[in-house]
């Protein structure tokens, strides 16, 4: 450990401890209530996530009570936060950490449950069990490649492997825990993507990026994603209050979920003609909707759903939307 490591990690913490924030999950050991925490985080705000942080605690408040619900429960109060498959592996994840007795204490040991990749594996390790491992968000890698001057493709695994090891360098301390949830509130409330408060930062008189005047350019920002287009025909079939739904095999957004059944296609050019349109990550679709209202023998595997329990098998919006436009 050089002496500029040290300097880094004692301005850094000191500036954390005067300038945090007061977050509920920053108040505990507790490895389920940071695990729950880190994966709503993921996705959205910490304002948008207090509220169904609190809510999701109140129904489902230890490991146990988790496991021991139905998917279908969890989905319900997971809906809003969108990234469903993340509920259903937190859901798998729960009965198998279960099953094992707990959390293990190590990123290692956490990485082979479902859904816990590198980021939540360390998050949880080291925020609730102190261990010595860095954790690399969005906010974190912005900070690391302005600090250090490292301008590495950081979507790539290999480059990103850099910044890797420069945080596991700095977790090298006493607290790591306080270390890395420094790092990121430093990048969520300081050394933010587009107007860094430089002057602020405890880091002002060593970060490359300032000196270089780099802080618009670092970090390198990721291509844009190519598009696509597709067209979905689902069927809205109905009879005696209840709507047909089949597992998704075809499509490639909501994989494995309960959806209408139809026909999919991707297509060159957008249709001029939809019911409605809806944007998931990279997959624009166009949705043509085609309404029966006869129950239908010809759909395979088919689960017919009560009109008022739609929600608790697919919360989506793309699906709530649909429904809602076939029912008109
Ligand atoms: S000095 Fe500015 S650019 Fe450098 S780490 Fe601090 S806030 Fe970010």
């Amino acid at each position: 450990m050089n002496q500029e490591n040290r300097l880094d990690q004692s301005s850094l913490i000191s500036w954390y401890h005067d300038n945090h924030r007061d977050l509920p999950w920053r108040r505990t050991k507790n490895p389920y209530l940071i695990w729950i925490s880190e994966v709503m985080l993921q996705q959205t705000t910490v304002v948008a996530v207090l509220p169904y942080y609190d809510r999701f605690l109140k129904r489902f408040p230890d490991l146990k009570t988790l496991a021991n619900a139905d998917l279908e429960s969890v989905l319900e109060l997971w809906s809003g936060l969108g990234y469903y498959s993340r509920a259903r592996n937190l859901h798998k994840a729960a009965r198998a950490l279960l099953a094992e007795g707990g959390f293990p204490k190590t990123a290692a040991e956490l990485e082979k449950f479902p859904g816990f990749g590198p980021y939540t594996s360390r998050a949880v390790s080291t925020f609730a069990y102190q261990e010595k491992v860095g954790v690399l968000d969005g906010n974190v890698i912005r900070v690391l490649c302005r600090r250090f001057g490292l301008p590495v493709r950081h979507w790539l695994p290999k480059e990103r492997n850099t910044l890797q090891i420069k945080a596991d360098q700095l977790a090298q301390t006493e607290t790591p825990d306080l270390l890395n949830q420094a790092m990121m509130e430093l990048g969520a409330t300081i050394c933010t993507p587009t107007s860094p408060a430089c002057l602020l930062c405890p880091w002002t008189s060593r970060c490359l990026a300032r000196q270089e005047s780099k802080t618009t350019e670092w970090p390198l920002k990721k291509p844009k994603m190519n598009f696509e287009t597709w067209v979905w025909q689902p069927e809205i079939s109905i009879y005696k209050n209840q709507v047909a739904f089949v597992q998704n095999e075809k499509m490639p957004f909501l994989k494995g979920q309960w959806v209408f059944p139809g026909v999919i296609k991707k297509v060159k050019v957008k249709p001029k003609n939809f019911d409605v349109k809806h944007g998931i990550t990279r997959f624009d679709i166009f949705i043509q909707i085609k309404k029966k209202t006869r129950r239908s023998n010809q759909i395979k595997s088919v689960k017919w759903v009560a009109l008022d329990q739609v929600k608790r098998i697919n919360p989506t919006t793309l699906i709530q939307k649909i429904l809602q436009q076939g029912l008109k």
